[in-house]
């Protein structure tokens, strides 16, 4: 049985989502910990973040004794609730990390994002996780003279930073001979980009870890974390037991919220996810879609697409309303007008699909920085490692993550281990009520400009309080 401070509901954990009901594993939580033990290296979360730094760990020293406590099962975060994403950048824009760290180091973060996206392919081809990866390319559509400029911008941004001969630019015909969608007037493609089934990549790579000599232990939610101090290693205690290590890994994203001392590192934004029922062969000709791109708009409110594997179209959105105090629950995940929004919008960009039945809808909280740049920080002093702040950009980044928490753990110097995101320090997040007031007015206001500009035809201003703070 869960332990009663579990967030899980009583359907078991294929209802998290469809990915991780069509994981094709056993979903039969592993053991607890109790008691006491002893480790060299023990990692809080064992979604995509835990485990890649658990994978590499392991790669580079089978020696050490790598421990995961997970509060629920492996993949019950955001990696086995995401849009299948293997995207080539960060969340936050060139613009905003050449600001931050200048343009020869923002230069290098983006490499080594990019890169990501085939080291997910590589490793899993290595152990032999079939999760359906398809290197497909991204499309990022203007869907009404109201998104023209925002895509223009995109342009001049990839032109500017150097980064164009990635992507093409495709006027509405081209467009349409990738993926027929209803008002697209062009789009920018990106050829770095590709799709997964997340929730087969988070559970094979669980069991990856396992064969390379990782222990995780399941439904085993930290309580506590202890830093080190000089006469003291680092510990995790958890509601039955603790494990003391020579380094502690929090790989928690937005769930790190709710330990106290990162309450405010990040902000838990729920993003949602509805999924048709798997489309006839007909409907796929008359739609196209042949390659599997992972498709967007530039609404502001943010939305994201991609074909699964089986023939279903997965449309996620952000609007889902963020909960005073950053609070986490089970219920969250399923917002009825949120939900509702998402399938119109598929009929809309797919008016040929209309009557499609919706099998699953589902939804998580992701973690946002309050200057939406992620961090991979180790304090060696205190023993404690962290890597966080993805903003729905995780799927990449968390196995990037991995290798630099991996060498900094190990003392390697690198490229990687001296990335600029390696010990970036956000900001923290406004106390409440503030952070309440500020994130839903921009939230509302958001959707309100998509509603407006979408009817009206023309863009946003780009100076509104509500863009200017959604700026990344
Ligand atoms: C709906 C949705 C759609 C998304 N779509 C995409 C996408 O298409 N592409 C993309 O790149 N990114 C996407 N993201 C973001 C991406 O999924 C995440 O950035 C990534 O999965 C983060 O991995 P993680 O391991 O850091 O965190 P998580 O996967 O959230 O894992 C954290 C784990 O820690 C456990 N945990 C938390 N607290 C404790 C505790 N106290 N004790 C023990 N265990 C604990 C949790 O149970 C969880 O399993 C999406 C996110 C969501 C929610």
């Amino acid at each position: 049985m869960p332990p009663p401070d579990s967030l899980i509901d009583p359907l078991g954990y294929g209802a998290v989502s469809y990915w991780l009901e069509t994981a094709g594993d056993d979903l039969t939580p592993r053991p607890a910990l109790r008691g006491e033990i002893d480790a060299d290296v023990a990692i809080l979360g064992a979604g995509y973040t835990g485990l890649w730094t658990a994978y590499e760990l392991l790669r580079r020293d089978p020696s050490l004794r790598v421990v995961l406590l997970e509060r629920e099962i492996a993949g019950f975060g955001a990696s086995g609730r995401n849009g299948g994403w293997v995207a080539s950048g960060l969340n936050a824009s060139s613009d905003r990390l050449e600001r931050a760290f200048g343009s020869e180091r923002m230069a290098a973060i983006e490499d080594a994002v990019a890169g990501a996206v085939d080291a997910v392919g590589v490793a899993i081809g290595r152990e032999g996780i079939d999760a359906d990866y398809a290197k497909g390319g991204s499309l990022t559509v203007a869907r009404g003279p109201e998104q023209v400029p925002a895509l223009e911008a995109h342009w001049a941004g990839l032109e500017r930073t150097g980064r164009a001969a990635g992507y093409r630019r495709l006027d509405a015909t081209e467009t349409s001979e990738r993926i027929r969608i209803e008002g697209a007037l062009g789009s920018v493609y990106g050829s770095q980009y590709a799709v997964v089934h997340p929730g087969k990549l988070v559970r094979g790579l669980a069991r990856a870890v396992e064969r390379h000599g990782g222990t995780i232990y399941e439904q085993t939610p930290v309580t506590d974390v202890e830093p080190g101090a000089s006469h003291l290693r680092p510990a995790l205690r958890t509601t039955n037991g603790l494990v003391r290590a020579t380094v502690v890994v929090l790989a928690g994203e937005a769930y790190l919220t709710q330990l106290r001392p990162l309450h405010r590192a990040l902000l838990p934004l729920y993003s949602l996810i509805v999924l048709t029922e798997p489309i006839s062969d007909g409907d796929w000709a008359a739609i196209g879609w042949r390659a599997r791109e992972v498709l967007a708009s530039y609404r502001l409110s943010v939305d994201y697409l991609s074909r699964t594997a089986d023939g279903r179209i997965l449309f996620g959105g952000r609007g889902a309303p963020y909960r005073f105090g950053s609070r986490i629950e089970p219920a969250f995940d399923r917002d009825a007008p949120t939900h509702a929004l998402l399938r119109r919008f598929v009929e809309t960009w797919f008016p040929s699909l209309r009557g499609i039945g919706f099998s699953h809808a589902w939804g998580g909280p992701l973690g946002m920085p309050r200057d939406w740049i992620p961090t991979f920080s180790f304090d060696r002093a205190a023993g404690i490692a962290s890597a966080r702040g993805y903003t729905g950009h995780g799927v990449s980044t968390a196995n990037l993550a991995g290798r630099v928490l991996a060498g900094l753990i190990l003392g390697e110097q690198d490229e990687l281990t001296s990335l600029a995101l390696v010990n970036h320090r956000s900001p923290n997040w406004e106390p409440e009520p503030f952070r309440w007031i500020g994130v839903r007015f921009t939230q509302e206001s958001l959707l309100r400009l998509d509603a407006r500009t979408a009817r009206t035809g023309k863009p946003p201003s780009g100076r509104s309080l509500a863009e200017r703070i959604a700026d990344h």
